[in-house]
């Protein structure tokens, strides 16, 4: 494993991972966790050329360290790999994540296991696979993005609710289980965010979804990932940025 970095202030560097890192919320996790000086290994399925291009953007504006992987995180030998060449991870942010829209009558048994594959049971394949690097070091922080669906259900969107709901649950078992262990496991739900997984969508209809009346940024998502990265005390927690979507 390699060796850590000093910060700008001379503390001991963190490292992220941030998956689905190519575009939407995890790009802005990427930028914002740079701001603050992480060194961040950038994962996503397809896109690996605008991984490339952020991460010199990054490496270039906050001097940080910045990998990139291409990995499908539905796929637990890709998922290993990776996390064998990675190293030394501080902090997992696991933001990748695919939708499906349409009633649950007419989904195949393929397309629902590949969106439980993408959502979900990646939660276990990237925790199994850090959980052993933290326990040693007695410290380490899981972060999974959620949505707000999961606490709710979306009509036409069974699959997405389900395998939310179970990220949910997941991290409220794992933060018990992994506690005495000094590791925090918590989630961060979005409601109705300006991304790409929303464009087919009519923006303003969405926005009349919303109490606040408007869609969410990534950037907003991405305040909240940054402050559940950096703090000690909270664990076992899902903190909706919905716009007052209630939960
Ligand atoms: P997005 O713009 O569609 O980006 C998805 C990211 O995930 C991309 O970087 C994509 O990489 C990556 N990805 C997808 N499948 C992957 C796989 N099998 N392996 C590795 N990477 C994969 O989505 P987003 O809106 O930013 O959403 C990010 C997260 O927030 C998701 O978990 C989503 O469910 C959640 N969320 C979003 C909203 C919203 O309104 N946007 C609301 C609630 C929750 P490639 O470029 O390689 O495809």
């Amino acid at each position: 494993m390699e060796a850590k970095r000093q910060s700008r202030e001379g503390s001991m560097k963190k490292r992220a991972l941030i998956t689905g890192a190519s575009r939407g919320i995890g790009e802005a996790v990427a930028r914002r966790l740079a701001s603050e000086d992480y060194d961040l290994c950038l994962v996503c399925k397809n896109s690996i050329e605008k991984l490339w291009l952020l991460a010199g953007e990054l490496k270039a504006e906050s001097g940080i360290s910045c990998e990139t992987y291409a990995c499908d995180v539905s796929d637990p030998q890709q998922v290993t790999s990776m996390l064998q060449q990675a190293g030394t991870i501080d902090v997992l942010i696991h933001n990748a994540g695919i939708s499906h829209i349409g009633l649950l009558s007419d989904m195949t048994l393929e397309e629902w296991n590949r969106v439980i594959d993408t959502n979900l049971n990646s939660c276990f394949y990237l925790s199994h696979g850090l959980i052993p690097q933290m326990v040693h070091r007695k410290e380490g922080k899981l972060l999974f993005v959620s949505s707000v669906w999961g606490n709710v259900g979306a009509s036409m969107e069974v699959a997405y609710s389900a395998s939310k709901g179970g990220i949910n649950s997941f991290t409220r078992a794992l933060a018990k289980e992994l506690a005495p262990s000094g590791i925090t496991v918590n989630s961060v739900s979005p409601g109705i965010i300006d991304t790409r997984m929303n464009a087919a969508f009519d923006k303003a209809e969405l926005a009349e979804e919303t109490p606040l009346e408007r869609l969410g940024t990534p950037e907003e998502v991405a305040e909240t990932v940054l402050f559940l990265a950096e703090n000690k005390y909270i664990t076992g927690q899902d903190i909706s940025v919905s716009g007052g979507i209630v939960v």
